[in-house]
């Protein structure tokens, strides 16, 4: 009879435990393992299967107006350089710095030119602390030989070429003078046998001559860089409108001497075999950079962003010597044609000091020393 309760007991419990494991809450219950995705930081990027592309600027420009300083062959070869790499049509006036400045001052509130290529940086400094230029971040300043020196620090201009100061005397005349030897000093420019031999552009429209009166003020100090000035002024042949003639009139017999870029010395002596000598002056000489800046307001903007990135590009800057420019380029990847050119004793040249002086000391000059009538 136990035994039997016993059993029935049992059953019960059994039952019971049965009845209760099934009513178990879920949380209790074992939970399957889930694979589940790992929190988003701790997610690794996926390998990229290609380069991100950003989306393509469509150019819309169909022309571009271009403010060219450099002599007319390098503006003409690049023009077409560019017309036939974009399919872009260039229209470009050749202009002296001063006379370039001039004019985009003019155009400020109806720019005709689009974008400004070449003539020494001081008249780009000058530009823009007029408001004259558009700011730009080309992708292309990584390829800058020196960003720091070659660029401004607000992207309104950056430089395309470097050249230096030299005297060109022509050797007929030296020859038919015997015991004058080519000046080699700022101080044989004043000798009695240079007085009216002289030969050099005016300094309002020239980029070039600005660059000789800026480093003479440089090298002297003020007072007697002016003084010095008077002196020089007392030696000149005749004043031109363009920094590179000089060395062409020189080379063809109307003065003895010319203050001239060196690379323009190179050109007429290599291509155009003028009895010419170059010679520096060996207490130091200034340099150009050679500038380029956007026109602000310019209607082609699209078009001209593409030239001034071309024309920071190694390629764009190895076409000088094809088109007899011999200036040094400011990117790297490009062979130098004149090495030697740059070789010289240069002094610590202000571009920004002689940028900001250029209307004060030009009109100095103009007033007081030699005016600009009649140039050559
Ligand atoms: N032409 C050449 C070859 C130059 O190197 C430069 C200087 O940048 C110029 C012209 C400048 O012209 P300009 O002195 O008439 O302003």
């Amino acid at each position: 009879m136990v035994s039997r309760k016993l059993s029935i007991l049992m059953v019960i419990v059994l039952m019971t435990v049965a009845v209760l494991s099934a009513c178990k809450p879920a949380a209790e219950t074992e939970v399957p393992v889930v694979e589940t995705e790992p929190p988003a930081e701790a997610t690794e990027a996926p390998e990229p299967t290609e380069e991100p592309t950003e989306e393509p600027v469509v150019i819309t420009d169909t022309e571009l107006n271009v403010l060219c300083t450099p002599q007319e062959q390098w503006c003409q070869g690049m023009k077409q350089e560019f017309e036939a790499l974009y399919g872009i049509t260039v229209n470009y006036v050749r202009m002296s710095s001063g006379e370039s400045l001039a004019r985009i001052q003019a155009e400020k509130d109806n720019p005709q030119f689009d974008i400004w290529w070449g003539g020494p940086i001081d008249s780009f400094v000058a530009a823009k602390g007029e408001g004259l230029l558009e700011a730009y971040d080309s992708p292309n300043y990584a390829n800058l030989i020196d960003p720091v020196k070659y660029k401004d620090p607000d992207n309104y201009w950056v430089g395309i070429y470097v050249g230096t100061l030299g005297f060109a005397t022509n050797t007929d005349w030296l020859a038919a003078n015997p015991g004058v030897a080519a000046p080699t000093s700022w101080d044989d420019l004043l000798k009695p046998e240079f007085t009216g031999q002289v030969m050099v552009a005016h300094p309002s429209s020239s980029g070039t001559s600005y660059t000789a009166l800026a480093t003479i003020l440089q090298i002297r100090g003020e007072e007697a860089g002016w003084e010095y000035l008077k002196q020089y002024a007392a030696q000149m042949s005749q004043y031109t409108k363009s920094g590179a003639a000089p060395a062409k009139f020189v080379g063809q017999g109307e003065a003895a001497v010319a203050i001239v870029f060196s690379h323009d010395i190179v050109n007429e002596i290599e291509n155009n075999n003028l009895p010419l000598v170059l010679t520096f002056p060996e207490e130091g000489t200034g340099y150009e950079i050679g500038g380029m800046g956007l026109i602000k307001g310019a209607a082609h903007m699209q078009a001209a962003k593409l030239w001034f990135d071309w024309a920071l590009t190694p390629e764009a800057q190895a076409l000088g010597p094809v088109y007899a420019a011999y200036q040094a380029p400011t990117v790297t990847g490009v062979e130098l044609s004149h090495p030697e050119l740059l070789e010289v004793n240069l002094i610590d040249y202000d571009f920004q000091w002689a940028g900001e002086h250029k209307k004060e000391f030009v009109d100095k000059f103009t007033n007081e020393i030699a005016g600009a009538e009649n140039l050559k």
